[in-house]
């Protein structure tokens, strides 16, 4: 940021001095390396234990933290270090860049000098907050991209439809999952460029795969305060009608807690969007708050069991106990219902003989690019 205040010449005299700063307190083998901007990146060798690596980073802290003289003006440095260490966060250099980058946003986030990365550690709000600012051109750039996960019937082991999940080629970052940019744009205005965006590009490659012959379903994950928007049946039918989709070849999932932010609302929503023939289901069921007299009240079509209890059926009786229990409130209620987080063949058998309807999960197969798509329809 000193660019914008003191001007280049500065900037960069400046960053000159604090890499020489760097210098001085490495060791005989060590490493650093300016990632870009003010972010410098170093590698200490012969370090094995997580308090020597902070001794260390606090000692780079203090030296950094020193006053430069530069052109006649004495600048001082806020530092925050974060500090992965190999083989406690990770064994590649790719990961422990990554985990001392969340590490170092929690520390500027907390305003603390240096901060060890733990495995409960989240992107930090900074992190997301630089990614949404970007978020909007990314949407222009045409930088986002849908992969599409194979649902199945279990009885028939046939696929019935995709999900569409959202990722983002970032120029720098990489493929970013929605973990990365979602909550921090979910209650800003972002969502709306967003899910418009998701929702066009899914209907038009569902309507794709039913050109070339196959007879399958899209769904899109639709955010709460998309829901609570009057105009959003208006836009469903818009791009159903540009791709001439029938309204029964998409899938709208939600999660429960939109239906409890405004209930009455959300349940005018569905009715529209069940007027088009457009199907919805409830997301994560059973992760979250669902009262179950909403579900009566609802216009849905499915339950789709969250993975949470999914994944180790077989392991946790409890876990067993949910999900044969979601399976028959859904059946008494009329519903179907979706296993998601799949991960094992043996799980894909129970979830057969417990009488679930469909199943996701890496099992079947991963989120897939849009190329792949009519190759696994065609294997
Ligand atoms: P979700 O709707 O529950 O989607 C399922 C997530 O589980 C996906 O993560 C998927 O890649 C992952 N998954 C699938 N099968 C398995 C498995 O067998 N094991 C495990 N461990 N995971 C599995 P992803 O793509 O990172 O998406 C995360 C969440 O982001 C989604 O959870 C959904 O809530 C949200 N999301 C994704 N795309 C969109 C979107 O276009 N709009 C909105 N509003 N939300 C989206
Ligand atoms: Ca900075
Ligand atoms: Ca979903
Ligand atoms: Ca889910």
């Amino acid at each position: 940021d000193v660019n914008d205040t003191l001007g280049h010449a500065v900037g960069d005299r400046l960053l000159v001095e604090v890499a020489h700063a760097l210098r001085a307190s490495m060791r005989s083998g060590d490493l650093a390396t300016r990632l870009g901007g003010d972010e410098f990146a170093v590698l200490l060798r012969h370090v094995t234990d997580p308090e020597t690596a902070t001794q260390r980073a606090r000692e780079v802290a203090s030296r950094l933290e020193r006053p430069f003289a530069v052109d006649g003006v004495t600048l001082e440095v806020g530092v925050s270090i974060g500090v992965a260490l190999r083989p406690w966060h990770g064994d590649d250099i790719g990961t422990l860049l990554q985990r001392a980058d969340v590490a170092m946003y929690r520390a500027k986030r907390e305003g603390s000098g240096v901060r060890l990365y733990e495995p409960a550690d989240q992107p930090g709000d900074d992190i997301r907050l630089e990614l949404l600012a970007e978020l909007r051109g990314a949407i222009e750039r045409g930088e986002l991209r849908l992969h599409f996960q194979p649902k199945i019937a279990l009885r028939t082991g046939r696929t019935i439809g995709f999900e569409a999940l959202v990722r983002w080629q970032h120029p720098e970052r990489g493929l970013l999952l929605p973990a990365a940019f979602l909550p921090a744009a979910e209650r800003t205005a972002l969502m709306r460029p967003l899910t418009d965006w998701v929702l066009r590009e899914a209907i038009r490659s569902c309507a794709g795969w039913r050109a070339a012959g196959w007879d399958v379903d899209v769904a899109v994950n639709v955010s709460p305060s998309t829901l609570l928007d009057e105009d959003f049946p208006t836009l469903v039918t818009g791009l159903l009608a540009a791709e001439a989709l029938p309204g029964h070849a998409l899938e709208l999932e939600i999660t429960e807690t939109a239906a409890m932010v405004d209930p009455q609302r959300t349940a005018d929503t569905l009715l529209r969007l069940q007027a088009m023939g457009v199907r919805v289901s409830i997301d994560d069921f059973g992760a979250g708050y669902t009262s179950l007299s909403y579900l009566k009240n609802l216009p849905i079509s499915a339950l789709k069991v969250d993975r949470g209890f999914v994944t180790n059926l077989l392991t946790d009786r409890a876990d067993e106990a949910v999900t044969r229990t979601v399976v028959q409130l859904a059946h008494d209620l009329g519903l179907l219902v979706v296993a998601e987080g799949v991960e094992t063949a043996e799980v894909q058998q129970r979830l057969v003989e417990l009488g679930c309807d469909e199943a996701q999960g890496y099992v079947i197969a991963r989120p897939m690019e849009p190329s792949s798509v009519l190759d696994w329809l065609a294997d």
